[in-house]
């Protein structure tokens, strides 16, 4: 088989079909986003963005979001915007990054991110880093991923990120679905992940478990992600945090995070943004009483 990597949002965007839903989607987003205002933006709270990809035709567009999204935020590292939530103490709009799946494409977002002074937290799946066995790699882009072949990073890759100031974050070792595994098969991959950071990354007390939505995780899996080493969780559930006052221990902060495609319009971006942090409540920072 030939070995052939994506390195262009728009190869992606042809594999995949245009549907009518996705083209009503587009058009409702663009009419939604007409309507919003910034005015939202303004609003004191913590607000964390996620992607999983820079790929080269996404690159202007990271650079063009970092300026527009300057003009209202500070950008913080995910361990200060963990921080400023916990203390209940929120007091400008502050704007963290995170970055899933350790595609090597996050080293140009990182490079780029470091140029705006932006900050970010790159959950890895540990079992992939490294990889380069093109047909496993195909497979879990495919299978588990549900995307195009694209290369990882390796282990040199992901201390550079380090260097430049950026965090690593726990992802599991493989990208497991939590909430369809046992406590102890969950306690295991965990264990895995947190150690194989630990010797490569030094401490990570992020983690943010794989597919991102409520339904993927479990009451036993939120245990097990404190009980492994990670002193954080995160969703892929949008939202933004704001703050009245109160501290929050650090395990029950429930972190919602907001998914962006730099592929995406601008307007569209900025429509998802917008419409959290006005609707942005201090709820958003606890996990559903179904995980708890
Ligand atoms: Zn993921």
């Amino acid at each position: 088989m030939t070995e052939h990597f994506i390195e262009y949002y728009s190869d992606v965007k042809k594999q995949k079909k245009t549907t009518v839903k996705g083209a009503v989607r587009s058009l409702a987003l663009s009419a939604l986003a007409a309507l919003s205002s910034d005015k939202a933006l303004l609003k004191p709270r913590v607000h964390f963005l996620y992607i999983h990809h820079t790929f080269r035709d996404e690159e202007a567009q990271l650079e063009a979001l970092l300026k527009r999204l300057s003009q209202h935020h500070t950008f913080i590292s995910y361990s200060e915007a963990v921080q400023k939530i916990l203390s209940g103490q929120v007091d400008r709009p502050y704007i963290t990054f995170s970055s899933d799946d350790g595609f090597k494409n996050n080293l140009k977002a990182a490079e780029i991110l470091s140029r705006y002074n932006a900050s970010a937290c790159f959950f890895v799946n540990p079992g992939m880093i490294g990889e380069t066995d093109y047909n496993k790699i195909r497979k879990h882009c495919n299978d588990t991923l549900k995307f195009p072949t694209v290369e990882f990073l390796n282990w040199n890759e992901v201390s550079k990120l380090q260097e430049m100031g950026h965090e690593i974050g726990g992802h599991t070792m493989m990208h497991m679905n939590i909430a369809e595994h046992t406590a102890d098969a969950i306690n295991a991959d965990l264990h895995n992940t947190y150690q194989s950071l630990l010797k490569h990354c030094g401490p990570t007390p992020h983690f943010a478990f794989p597919y991102g939505r409520f339904f993927h995780f479990s009451r036993v899996g939120r245990k097990a992600v404190f009980d492994n080493g990670f002193t954080t969780c995160a969703t892929a559930e949008r939202g933004a945090h704001i703050t009245n006052g109160t501290t929050i221990a650090a395990a029950d902060l429930c972190i919602r995070r907001d998914h962006i495609v730099l592929g995406w319009d601008m307007s569209h971006i900025m429509y998802f943004i917008t419409n959290s942090a006005a609707k942005a409540t201090t709820a958003n920072n606890y996990f559903p009483s179904s995980l708890i």
